[in-house]
């Protein structure tokens, strides 16, 4: 590591973390579409250090350097290409327009991307929409949404929004404090506005040590016990905290208050974390031993092995293992990757269709809630590999 990490969490300010995961010199994004394997290999990189605070439970990367990070026009992260992310996005929509009875309302979206779930909200719940975004292509072709590309803040008060929502954000912000206390400020003291937040869930990760899952872009990590603490600490009165999508996201509604209301039966002290930390902590090392043993022996027997998915997963997976010729390729649905690199290792990211010329032996699968969507166009497109496997039930590799 270049330097000392603040034990300070930036969440409770308590000074009592403990270290418990590192990886050196890690590619700072990982959706960036880089154009050549020089310019992926020659990429900013940057250190994970991931801390543990026993205070509040939450975890977050102590080594993360706010100044390295430049989101631009040429960052792509939607994952608005899958049909199975896109039925889920849908849902999701309809569940909370239902559920908040958001109808003739003003609804707000911090950090919309291209805007397509404020386009959602806003048509189908026949909804005001304003979607903020200050450093992404914001969307456009609804009368229903308004975009602004900028920061959602108290300067924006005047809206005096029904709902708030913020998707796939928060885990980017390293001083989410600020981040929460200022959302907390843009509202105001409306006891009856709703804000709903979707960030990965923390838990899952160490129970799988889903090493794929830490990259250096998400800076804070989240348990929902833990999330409804900084929502509390923030102002906000949770209402419910759960998960979806696989169990890969933790969800929270909250309204503005003093944080105070009872506790949800899923709130559980920060020291509930604590075995899943030190399991992945004593895990992982072996883990990622097993892991570059086997996809080594496959590569030195002349087995093709090819990833499914050129994302942030693709990247984590790659550099953390340190990977290179083991794996022949990556392939992704986005067609604004294709023809693009991994960032750090160089692999190229090519479209589905490659594995028509070039077939693998072994798809090592990066999602399995993607499975079936990828088993199904393997087959339309004639490819049949010996295994398809998920990287979070491995049947064959990592044996010894
Ligand atoms: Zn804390």
């Amino acid at each position: 590591m270049r330097e000392q990490t603040s034990p300070i969490c930036p969440g409770c300010h308590d000074s009592a973390s403990t270290p418990f995961y590192r990886v050196p010199a890690v590619p700072v994004h990982q959706v960036k579409l880089v154009p050549s394997r020089a310019a992926a290999l020659a990429c900013p990189k940057g250190d994970i250090e991931l801390r543990f605070c026993a205070r509040c439970g939450f975890v977050w990367n102590a080594a993360f350097v706010v100044a390295l990070m430049r989101y631009e026009e040429d960052y792509e992260s939607t994952q608005t290409v899958s049909p199975t992310f896109n039925r889920f996005h849908e849902r999701l929509a309809r569940d909370l327009i239902e559920r908040f009875d958001l109808r003739r309302r003003t609804v707000v979206e911090v950090g919309c991307g291209q805007g397509e779930f404020i386009t959602m909200l806003a048509e189908i719940g026949g909804n005001r929409g304003y979607g903020f975004d200050a450093v992404h292509r914001y969307g456009e072709g609804s009368d229903a949404v308004t975009f602004v590309k900028d920061f959602y803040s108290p300067a924006y008060a005047h809206l005096e929004p029904d709902f708030v929502c913020c998707k796939m954000t928060l885990e980017h912000v390293h001083d989410n404090g600020a981040f929460l206390r200022s959302m907390r400020l843009a509202i105001g003291d409306r006891p009856e506005t709703v804000i709903f937040f979707m960030i990965p869930e923390v838990t899952r990760i160490l129970e799988l040590r889903a090493f794929w899952d830490v990259y250096y872009e998400h800076c804070s990590y989240y348990s929902p016990s833990a999330l409804a603490r900084h929502f509390r600490i923030a102002g906000f009165d949770p209402i419910d905290v759960w998960c979806d999508y696989d169990d890969q996201y933790v969800l929270i509604a909250a309204r503005p208050g003093d944080g105070a209301n009872p506790l949800l039966p899923n709130e559980h002290p920060a020291a509930a974390l604590a075995p899943g930390i030190k399991a992945f902590a004593e895990g992982v090392a072996a883990d990622l031993a097993a892991w570059r043993r086997r996809l080594r022996q496959l590569h030195q027997a002349g087995h093709k092995t090819v990833l499914w998915g050129g994302g942030s997963k693709a990247v984590a997976f790659l550099t953390t293992l340190g990977l290179d010729d083991e794996i022949g390729y990556t392939v992704d649905l986005n067609p604004r990757r294709a023809g693009t690199f991994i960032a750090g290792t160089g692999h190229a990211i090519l479209a589905p269709e490659a594995l028509q010329d070039d077939p693998p032996d072994t798809v090592v699968v990066l999602s399995p809630i993607y499975l079936p969507e990828i088993t199904a166009q393997l087959r339309a497109m004639g490819v049949d590999p010996r295994s398809v496997l998920s990287v979070e039930r491995p049947a064959l590799p990592i044996a010894a």
